[in-house]
């Protein structure tokens, strides 16, 4: 329940626990992690093959070229303090001009939200007058407006889809995932994203072993023939101390995608084993602990996380809230029903998470109160409790059940989505060892 460690020590070792972090997510030595190099395989030849086909087959005998008249856009960034009027200004044009392209009422509203970094460009007919306006949100989302033969101005957004390219790499690890998974050319988001498929099994820290093996299929998006950035990882694999581990993205029938195993089962457990980031645990389960405070032999029914006041604590798993409010020598403690056999409980919380009362619905993840030291603590700490049937478990150790499976109606779907891409991770994983041959 409580922790007695003087200030100065938890100190050094929460900044053990951050360099300990940090090694994962930034590179500290120039070593070079990974004993393969990333082999760009084209994984579309077999669909654009017969696209080819067809298209030559279309080909014209005689091609008759129209010159299409060049449109001279004037484009401005939208810059922090622009406004429109500021904007249509620069362009040339007065506040009458952009009233008019507005339109009775501000019918064409889409134009009054403009964000910094966007882009609006103007198109003039011959004798200077404004035909068309174009506000570019990004890559894929622009706003075009057009005056018509009346002279008002209709609005209409226009959405490009990107051409979605699928990509493999693959690595060995020497020292950590992130200077292989670096070596390999994946991006710093793509491997935050590959570690947290797979960190509901294993600890990207503690775990890792040299010759631990990934491997990933993912989606890279295209405009006009470049790439225009990376998409969703859709299958990988994870070896571990010589344990494989394979996902798929699923997306179910409700929108939401998750990750699977081939069979169905999820990738996330239905409990975060830790409900508080950046912490460090002081004060292990032990059911023959000497007090801190008390110096009295009392058993130690949970774990403590020693971590700053105001550390969000989030709920480890989807419930009910049953107990909001003070707890004796717990403080302002916070329980949570999980099911019929689970409940979770935080104490010495410092306050409450926004709308968490008893009776209330909370998920996974959600915030449910901040780091304190209230009730008989002697320094700011998390202290966790996990039960199963009522009876106390060690937070660490406890066999976390998995989040619900795909439901047996889904299974068809299931496996007839994500058959492509998981046949892609095992036949570029077998036709790199063959490239990496040659
Ligand atoms: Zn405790």
């Amino acid at each position: 329940m409580i922790q007695a460690y003087p200030k100065k020590h938890m100190l050094a070792a929460i900044s053990i626990g951050a360099v300990l972090t940090l090694v994962l997510v930034i590179s500290p030595s120039s070593k070079v992690n990974a004993n393969r190099t990333s082999i760009p395989v084209v994984l579309d030849t077999l669909k654009s093959d017969q696209s080819d086909l067809e298209s030559e087959a279309v080909t014209p005998a005689l091609s008759i070229i129209v010159k299409a008249p060049v449109e001279n856009w004037d484009t401005f960034t939208v810059k922090s303090g622009d406004t429109l009027s500021s904007l249509f200004s620069k362009a040339g044009f007065n506040d009458r001009s952009m009233y008019n392209v507005l339109g009775k009422g501000n019918k064409n509203k889409e134009l009054t939200k403009i964000f910094p970094g966007e882009k609006i460009a103007f198109l003039s007919d011959s004798d200077q007058a404004l035909t068309k306006v174009k506000l570019i949100r990004s890559k894929l989302e622009s706003v075009l407006l057009e005056r018509d033969d009346s002279g008002a101005f209709n609005s209409e957004t226009v959405m490009r889809e990107p051409e979605i390219h699928t990509a493999y790499s693959e690595g060995i690890i020497e020292s950590s995932l992130f200077l292989a998974a670096q070596a390999a050319g994946l991006s710093q988001s793509q491997i935050m994203e590959f570690a947290n498929i797979f960190g509901w099994d294993i600890d990207f820290v503690l775990d890792i072993r040299q010759g631990d093996e990934f491997s990933l299929v993912y989606e890279e998006l295209y405009l006009d023939g470049e790439k225009y950035k990376n998409g969703k990882i859709v299958a990988a694999s994870f070896t571990n101390q010589g344990k494989k581990y394979e996902a798929v993205l699923y997306q179910q029938p409700n929108g939401v995608a998750n990750y699977f195993t081939p069979d169905g089962k999820s990738m996330r457990k239905a409990f975060l084993r830790t409900p508080v980031d950046f912490a460090r645990i002081s004060s292990h389960f032990n059911m023959k602990r000497k007090h801190p405070v008390l110096h009295k032999i009392r058993a130690h029914r949970g774990t403590d996380y020693a971590a700053s006041r105001g550390t969000p604590i989030k709920s480890s798993g989807d419930g009910k809230v049953v107990h909001a409010g003070r707890k004796g020598g717990y403080g302002n403690t916070v329980i949570v029903q999980h099911g019929q056999k689970f409940t979770t409980l935080y104490a010495h919380m410092s306050k409450f998470g926004r709308g968490v009362r008893k009776g209330k619905r909370v998920k996974q993840g959600q915030i449910i109160g901040y780091v304190g030291s209230t009730g008989l603590a002697s320094g700011p700490h998390l202290h966790y409790e996990f039960r199963v049937n009522g009876v106390h478990k060690n937070p660490v150790r406890v066999k976390l059940p998995h989040a619900n499976p795909i439901p047996r109606n889904q299974l068809a779907d299931f496996k007839s989505q994500t058959k492509v891409h998981l046949a892609q991770l095992h036949t570029f994983s077998d036709s790199y060892q063959v490239a990496l041959k040659d």
